[in-house]
C-alpha cells in the first residue's frame, strides 16, 4: 500500500522502518526535506540525523510533508503533538481528503523540560482537534501509549500487554487493526475504546507515562488490563 509517514522523529522513522519491510511504498513528510536531510548532528534527544537512517532504508522517499500526504493512501501522524494541526495544515486538506488517518501523536509540552504538561486534556484532544480540522478524514487513534520500538515489536515484552483504538469510523479502524497485526500485535490484546472523543483517555495516560519512566528507568513497559467478575 502507499502509505505517507508525517514525521521524521523516533516515531516516524520507527514507523515507516517497519512498513519498508513489510514491502510497503513509504514516503516521510518533513517541513523541509533539503533542510532535514542537510543536517548533521543529533537533535535535541541524541538521534543521529537522518540521512543517516534513509542510507538503511533505500526504498523509504522523504517529501514535504503535501507531497508525502499526496503519495498516501493511508496517512500516519507522527509529528510533534503541538506541531500537528500546522504540520497537517501543510499537508493539505486536498491531500489528506477522506484518507484514513492513523494519528499516533501526544499534545505535550515539553518545552519546560521533563516531565511534560499536556496542552489539550479533560474536554477535548488531539485526536478529536484533528478530526473537527479534517471532518472528511477517517481519524484513528492508535500507538500513542507507548514507547516507538514497541508499536512496531509488541513481542519484546515477555507477556500479553494492550494497546487502545479510538476513531468514529468502524471500516477506518478495521484498516488500522489490520495494519497492526502485521506489526505483531494480537486481536486479543486490541481494546477498541469507541469513538474519537475516548483519545481523551490515552492522551492523558501519558503524564503517568512519563513519570513511569522516570521512576522504572526504561520505556520497555506498557499497560494491561487485568479484568474479572468481582463478587459483591
Ligand atoms: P517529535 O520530536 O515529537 O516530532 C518530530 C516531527 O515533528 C518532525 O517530523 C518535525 O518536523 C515535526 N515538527 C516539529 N515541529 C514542527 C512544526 N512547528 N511544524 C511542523 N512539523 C513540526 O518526534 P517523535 O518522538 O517521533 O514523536 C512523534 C509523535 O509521536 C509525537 O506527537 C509524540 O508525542 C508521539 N509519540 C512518541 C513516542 C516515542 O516513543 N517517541 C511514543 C508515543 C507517541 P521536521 O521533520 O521538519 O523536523
Amino acid at each position: 500500500m502507499k502509505i505517507a509517514v508525517l514525521g521524521t522523529g523516533t516515531v516516524g522513522q520507527t514507523i515507516a522502518g517497519k512498513l519498508e519491510s513489510l514491502g510497503h511504498d513509504v514516503m516521510m513528510g518533513t517541513r523541509d526535506p533539503k533542510a532535514t536531510l542537510a543536517r548533521e548532528k543529533p537533535d535535541g534527544f541524541g538521534r543521529p540525523p537522518l540521512k543517516e537512517w534513509m542510507t538503511g532504508h533505500g526504498s523509504v522517499r522523504l517529501g514535504t510533508y503535501a507531497e508525502a500526504a499526496a503519495h498516501g493512501e493511508l496517512l500516519v501522524n507522527a509529528t510533534h503533538g503541538v506541531a500537528s494541526l500546522e504540520a497537517l495544515a501543510a499537508a493539505g486538506k486536498e491531500n489528506i481528503n477522506d484518507k484514513v488517518l492513523l494519528d499516533i501523536s501526544n499534545p505535550l509540552d515539553l518545552s519546560k523540560g521533563f516531565p511534560p504538561t499536556l496542552t489539550i486534556s479533560n474536554t477535548d484532544s488531539l485526536g478529536e482537534q484533528i478530526q473537527r480540522a479534517y471532518p472528511k478524514a477517517k481519524v484513528v487513534k492508535s500507538l500513542n501509549t507507548l514507547s516507538a520500538f514497541l508499536m512496531v515489536a509488541p513481542s519484546l515484552l515477555p507477556e500479553a500487554h494492550n494497546l487502545f483504538i479510538s476513531g468514529n469510523d468502524e471500516g477506518a479502524k478495521n484498516k488500522v487493526k489490520a495494519l497492526l497485526y502485521s506489526f505483531g500485535w494480537k486481536e486479543a490484546d486490541l481494546i477498541d475504546l469507541g469513538d474519537i472523543t475516548t483519545a481523551r483517555g490515552t492522551e492523558q495516560w501519558l503524564p503517568l507515562w512519563a513519570r513511569l519512566m522516570g521512576t522504572l528507568k526504561t520505556e520497555r513497559f506498557n499497560l494491561r488490563i487485568v479484568q474479572g467478575s468481582v463478587p459483591h
